[in-house]
């Protein structure tokens, strides 16, 4: 019997997907690709800006599977040509030199991609719950969801709630390998010449700064720092703006001003492990958050949704088991690549953001083997 959507509360399903994020949207699209019908668990967007806008190319073969590459192509995102850093010098050198056969990354507007795939999800026949699941628990063999207004039973979870991985979490350890948050804003103009659509990233004492211009003309403008050193209010993240070189030059050319308030958020490399267990998955920043830096992590909640999904939909456990070792192998390599980004820039290593950088990442053994519990 097809569910009806008044019949959530009373019906025992097979699979739920909580979180409404990019992974989300992709695990429940590829659910409803392969026959299934996915409760969809995930509260409505609010209408706010949301950082994290390159998307790598590698994503692009990722979206061709899910039959999302086309939304790629409004006017609403822009193709990224040029990305430039100052990391390790104060020479600006371009930092994607190499063609990418899949096409140029992408500044994306963040909410009309997500947007999209929902849309996407929503009408291959994911039956979406504009809810936050509240309380989880297991019992008689099945996830007890409350959502409010529903409880919800369900065999299987795929946990796709970002870094907070309110299954996972539970289940499995969290490691954390550093603590870099995040300042950013908006920055508008109102001169009338076209700014040059740049992406820019420069390394200081304190920390290091990132510059993107949106399709719209906007500018975010991300300094990022450990938590825990002193971070700036409005005035002083524009301030210190102007204090880069390239960034700088940039804001003054094109006459831009910091517009609305200043954020901080966390983006600290944390991961899951194991990224399975009994009767749940975790994707996305669930199983593994990157640094921004890497400019990887709508990559991975792309990748790691379609590899879960794939795994549910055979009812294959060498799969899904294979998908856990492979996130748990994609840390080690990322912790490695990392590490010797952050160790390439040596201007500062007598200050505690870059101090703490010095030979860390590597040195891990936190990735532990997932047991073969699907
Ligand atoms: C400042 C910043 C810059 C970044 N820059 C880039 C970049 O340039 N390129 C890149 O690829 N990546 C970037 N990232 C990383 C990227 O944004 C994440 O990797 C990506 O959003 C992960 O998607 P996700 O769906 O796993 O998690 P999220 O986008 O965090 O989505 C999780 C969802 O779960 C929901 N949720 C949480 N709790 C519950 C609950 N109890 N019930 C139901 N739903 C719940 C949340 O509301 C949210 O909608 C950046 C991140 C930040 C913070």
């Amino acid at each position: 019997m097809e569910p009806e959507p008044g019949d959530v509360a009373q019906l025992i399903h097979q699979v739920a997907v909580l979180g409404g994020g990019i992974a989300g949207a992709a695990a429940a699209l590829r659910l409803a690709q392969g026959g299934l019908h996915p409760v969809w668990i995930a509260q409505n967007r609010q209408d706010t800006f949301k950082p994290g806008e390159h998307l790598s190319a590698a994503a692009i073969p990722l979206l061709k599977t899910l039959g999302s590459d086309a939304m790629l192509r409004s006017e609403v995102h822009r193709h990224a040509h040029s990305t430039y850093s100052a990391w390790g010098s104060d020479m600006l050198v371009e930092r994607n030199a190499i063609v990418h056969l899949e096409g140029p990354p992408i500044v994306l507007d963040r909410g009309a991609f997500e947007d999209a795939l929902t849309a996407q999800a929503v009408a291959a026949g994911a039956q979406r719950i504009e809810q936050d699941v509240g309380n989880l628990r297991v019992a008689d063999g099945l996830w007890h969801l409350d959502t409010g207004d529903n409880q919800i039973k369900v065999g299987f979870v795929f946990d796709a709630t970002g870094r907070k991985a309110i299954v996972a979490s539970k289940f499995a350890t969290r490691f954390q390998a550093d603590k870099l948050s995040c300042q950013y804003a908006l920055f508008t103009s109102s001169a009338l010449e076209d700014p040059r659509p740049v992406t820019l990233i420069e390394a200081e004492a304190r920390g290091w700064w990132y510059m993107s211009v949106l399709a719209d003309q906007r500018v975010i403008v991300n300094f990022y720092s450990d938590a825990d050193l002193p971070g700036f209010d409005n005035a002083q993240l524009e301030e210190n703006a102007h204090r880069t070189k390239a960034i700088s030059a940039y804001l003054s050319d094109y006459g831009y001003r910091i517009s609305g308030d200043a954020k901080r958020i966390t983006t600290n490399s944390s991961w899951i492990a194991p990224a399975i267990g009994a009767g749940w998955v975790a994707i996305g920043d669930a199983s593994t958050a990157f640094d921004p830096l890497s400019s990887h992590g709508m990559t991975t909640a792309l990748w790691s949704a379609i590899q879960a999904a794939d795994a549910f939909v055979a009812q294959d456990r060498g799969k899904m088991h294979a998908y856990a070792e492979n996130v748990a192998k994609g840390v080690e390599q990322y912790l490695t690549a990392l590490y010797q980004v952050y160790s390439s820039e040596q201007r500062w290593v007598d200050r505690p953001f870059w101090a703490r950088r010095a030979g860390t990442y590597a040195k891990t053994d936190k990735v532990p083997k997932a047991e073969n519990t699907f």
